[in-house]
């Protein structure tokens, strides 16, 4: 049996912030706010991973009015979902996603974070695919305000 989810994230980019995107950190002038680290990726493949099994969505989850996780690394978000739908039996089949950004260009740091990210999922980085994309500089991710990521999972009962 095979089900399938969706997840979308959207974050603001603003000044003092560190950038993380798929796991690893990004070198850039701003950073997404956020109560954890703001890893607008993770957290769209988190809700794609939760809505394949109807089970809510990261706010639900991990909520952003808990002390436990502020500044939170989101790969300890993204294992415990993983355990989430590995306890019920389930398991990933492929993810993939989009990371909708003006700047910085992020096309040489994809590799790393499929390697990342499939690590971190227990998967093997040929089932992560994540592209990058702009807005062609319209609306609020075509003038740099915001970061934007969709993800879709295939999860297979196992
Ligand atoms: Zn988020």
């Amino acid at each position: 049996m095979f089900r399938i989810g969706f997840g979308y994230d959207v974050h603001r980019l603003v000044e003092g912030r560190s950038l993380t995107l798929g796991g690893i950190a990004i070198p850039f002038e701003r950073g997404t706010l956020g109560h954890s680290d703001g890893d607008v990726l993770i957290h769209a493949i988190c809700d794609a991973l939760l809505g394949s099994l109807a089970l809510g969505d990261i706010g639900q989850h991990f909520p952003d009015t808990s002390p436990v996780y502020k500044d939170i690394d989101s790969k300890i978000l993204l294992t415990r979902t993983i355990q989430l739908l590995n306890d019920r039996g389930w398991r990933v089949v492929n993810i993939d996603s989009t990371i909708c950004l003006e700047k910085p260009k992020l096309a040489g740091r994809i590799e790393e974070m499929r390697n990342v990210l499939a690590s971190v999922m227990g998967i093997m980085v040929e089932q992560v695919s994540i592209k990058a994309t702009t807005s062609e500089k319209m609306g609020y991710t075509g003038t740099g305000e915001g970061v934007t990521a969709y993800a879709v999972v295939l999860v297979e009962r196992l």
